[in-house]
């Protein structure tokens, strides 16, 4: 890419909170795409000092913490600076997304974060009953504050590849199929037509189906959990139960699944962790594949976004779940972990873009029961690729960063929409910003389904009459 486009200045300087690999990559994008100097940028976290990224980039640094305790005299100082008012980009763990939301609203800055992130204990608290360690009660401390203060300076809330841009994916993929299966109409302008559209084609569910082929230049060690991201990100959302938004066309639930109190949830959650939940699914190269069923917001806000409702009663909702084949090196982290009693492993490596040898990371959505069986559409990117469009990130780290760049010019072109999620922006506009840097992004049509992927050696649990039941996708 060359002749980089330029969004425009954003009104004030940034604050950064977080400087991980997500941090990383984010900074180059922000200095390419926005009106701003190193210095109108300041990273803050307990590791910015001696960071040789921050350093080569030239951007202010403060080496703190955000807790619950110190976050308003800490941040408030950050966020206004000379009158100015900043925009916050938080990618980092351990600090509540919704307490920084709600003061960045206070202060009128803008906010975007990728997850839903809590303080520290909601994750690894064995106490709390499972329901309360779920994506939908996080999501719900989001949706409560925007219920308890609607409109407001814009916070884009989860705004990653997943979540985020697997969103604006749907979209795309969903006006795909009612292309190829003769469904016709205006394109969905609302909520509610999205959802009827989505019925008409007969989409059962979507997989968030991803496969990372990147591998490491030196092998994994034992005792060392190896990831593309946030170690302590996956760990974390790893350990919670497997969750997924639950479609009506579902006749049998797992035996270990539980519904949440609240009548109108639109998702389940299952008493195992999603890292060690199997689920078939497909994608373009493997083919059919295992993933995992780790949870993840978008499982829910794409299910509730695609909710269709008569007079009140739900008449239609897809399923929605992640269905992850992470790097290999992190498949093999997890089965070291879980044989280990979920000990914290000795050491942590995210892979960067120099420790990477090879791979592709391909993430798409794959829309499947309709009339043209399955369609998986996504970006398809591989480390040779990222190494020439963008600098100190993975393949995986710039599905996510760039998803950051799109998210933030929507915010600056629409700075007064309170609490949105991906699924509430305009896919086209975000993915126009994106698309230049995801590499191949392809819609691919195929005849799989999971009854396919099995062994005719053992007895199975199946649904002949419907292959696109969970029953047949989730791996007993
Ligand atoms: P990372 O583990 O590399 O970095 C996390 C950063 O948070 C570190 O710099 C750490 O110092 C900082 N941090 C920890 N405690 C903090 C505190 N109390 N105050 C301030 N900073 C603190 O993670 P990453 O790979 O850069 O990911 C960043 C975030 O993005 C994570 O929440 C991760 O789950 C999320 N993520 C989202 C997506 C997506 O597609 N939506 C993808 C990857 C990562």
């Amino acid at each position: 890419m060359s002749g980089y486009p330029t969004y425009g200045p954003l009104g004030g300087p940034v604050l950064m909170i977080g400087s991980g690999s997500i941090a990383h990559g984010t900074l180059p994008l922000l200095l390419r795409h926005f009106d701003l100097a190193p210095d109108d940028i300041t990273v803050l976290g307990p590791e910015t000092a001696d960071d040789p990224v921050l350093g080569k980039l030239g951007v202010r640094t403060v080496q703190a913490a955000v807790t619950r305790d110190n976050y308003r005299e800490l941040l408030t100082p950050l966020l206004v600076q000379s009158g100015r008012r900043a925009f916050c980009v938080n990618l980092s763990v351990d600090t509540s997304s919704v307490a920084i939301m709600v003061l960045c609203r206070e202060l009128g800055c803008l906010y975007i974060d990728t997850v839903v992130e809590p303080w520290p204990g909601f994750y690894d608290d064995p106490t709390a009953p499972l329901a309360a360690r779920t994506n939908y009660a996080l999501r719900e401390t989001v949706l409560a504050e925007r219920a308890a203060h609607p409109g407001g300076t814009t916070a884009v809330s989860a705004c990653g590849a997943n979540p985020g841009m697997v969103s604006w994916f749907v979209k795309q993929a969903l006006l795909d199929v009612a292309a190829r299966t003769g469904v016709d109409g205006p394109e969905p302008t609302s909520r509610q037509e999205w959802a009827s559209l989505m019925a008409r084609c007969g989409v059962k569910g979507v997989h968030i189906a991803e496969r990372d082929t990147q591998r490491s230049r030196s092998p994994k060690c034992v005792g060392t959990f190896v990831n593309t991201w946030s170690v302590d990100g996956f760990i974390s959302e790893g350990l919670q139960p497997a969750e997924l938004g639950w479609g009506t066309h579902e006749k049998w639930a797992p035996p270990h699944s539980h519904r949440h109190s609240q009548a109108d949830a639109p998702s389940i959650y299952l008493s195992r962790p999603g890292a060690d939940t199997r689920v078939r699914t497909w994608c373009p190269t493997a083919g059919p594949q295992y993933g995992l069923c780790v949870t993840h917001n978008e499982s829910i806000s794409v299910a509730d976004y695609f909710t269709l409702r008569e007079a009140g009663e739900v008449v239609y909702r897809p399923t929605c779940h992640y269905a992850y084949h992470p790097a290999d090196d992190a498949l093999l982290s997890w089965h070291e972990l879980f044989g280990r009693g979920c000990a914290t492993p000795e050491r942590q490596v995210v892979l960067d873009e120099a420790d990477v040898l090879d791979g592709v990371d391909e993430l798409g959505v794959l829309l499947y029961g309709h009339r043209a069986n399955a369609y998986w559409y996504g970006s398809r990117l591989s480390i040779e690729e990222t190494r020439a469009l963008a600098p100190f990130q993975n393949a995986t780290g710039l599905q996510v960063t760039s998803a950051v760049l799109a998210g933030m010019v929507w915010a600056i072109e629409n700075p007064d929409r309170g609490i949105v999620e991906a699924d509430e922006m305009d896919f086209r506009r975000c993915l126009e910003v994106q698309v230049p840097y995801l590499g191949p992004v392809e819609g691919h049509f195929t005849d799989w389904h999971p009854l396919q992927s099995r062994s005719a050696l053992f007895p199975d649990d199946r649904d002949d009459d419907d292959p696109w039941q969970f029953r047949n996708v989730l791996v007993h």
